[in-house]
């Protein structure tokens, strides 16, 4: 299986890119922050929960979301492999993936991460929130902390791959299309 962890603070480019590794790899693409606000939509218990914490700009708990993400996992029967797109955010749900993929006997095949300096995340954050209806994406200081959070608690997983020589970063600035053959370069340079 070919398993990737797209990787990147908020506004780097995930979902664009991921849309497209999808197609050209045929893999699933799992994006806990999409699976939130569908929940959220549909005015689940999860979403009630999950939105108290987004609209802050705060991660959803560890326990929450990697139930979340183990049950999205199984409901795929052989999958060419996964983009994990906003997953793992945290060193707990890296470990937890690992154990998961061990018991499906298989594992992370490398991480990837977008690197957009934070001036030019502010202004593709806000230009998103004209179109997506985000409430995260719309408020500045929720930005701040949304970043703020990215710094602290997620940049570190960078090393828990790099400690299994599974990290590896592409620039992330640019044009769509040149960030997408930057990433496909990555993926084919196994
Ligand atoms: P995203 O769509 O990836 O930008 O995620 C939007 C929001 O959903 C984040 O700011 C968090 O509040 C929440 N979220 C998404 N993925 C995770 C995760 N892996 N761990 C904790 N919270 C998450």
């Amino acid at each position: 299986m070919l398993n990737i962890v797209l990787f990147g603070p908020p506004g780097a480019g995930k979902g664009t890119q991921s849309e497209r590794l999808i197609e050209k790899y045929n893999l699933v693409h799992l994006s806990t922050g999409d699976i939130f606000r569908a929940n959220i939509k549909g005015e689940t218990e999860l979403g009630k929960l999950a939105k108290s914490y987004m609209n802050k700009g705060q991660l959803v708990p560890d326990s929450v979301t990697i139930d979340l993400l183990k049950s999205e996992v199984m409901k795929h029967s052989h999958p060419k492999g996964f983009i994990f797109d906003g997953f793992p955010r945290t060193n707990n749900q890296a470990s937890a993936l690992d154990v998961l993929l061990v018991s499906m006997n298989t594992s992370i095949t490398k991480m990837i991460s977008l690197d957009v300096d934070e001036e030019e995340l502010k202004t593709r954050l806000l230009k998103r929130a004209e179109v997506s209806g985000r409430a995260d994406d719309a408020n500045p200081s929720i930005i701040e902390n949304r970043i703020a959070v990215y710094q602290k608690e997620t940049a570190p997983v960078k090393s828990f791959y790099a400690d299994q020589n599974k990290f590896f970063s592409i620039d992330g600035m640019g044009s769509v299309d040149d960030i997408t053959k930057r990433l496909f370069d990555s993926i084919d340079a196994n």
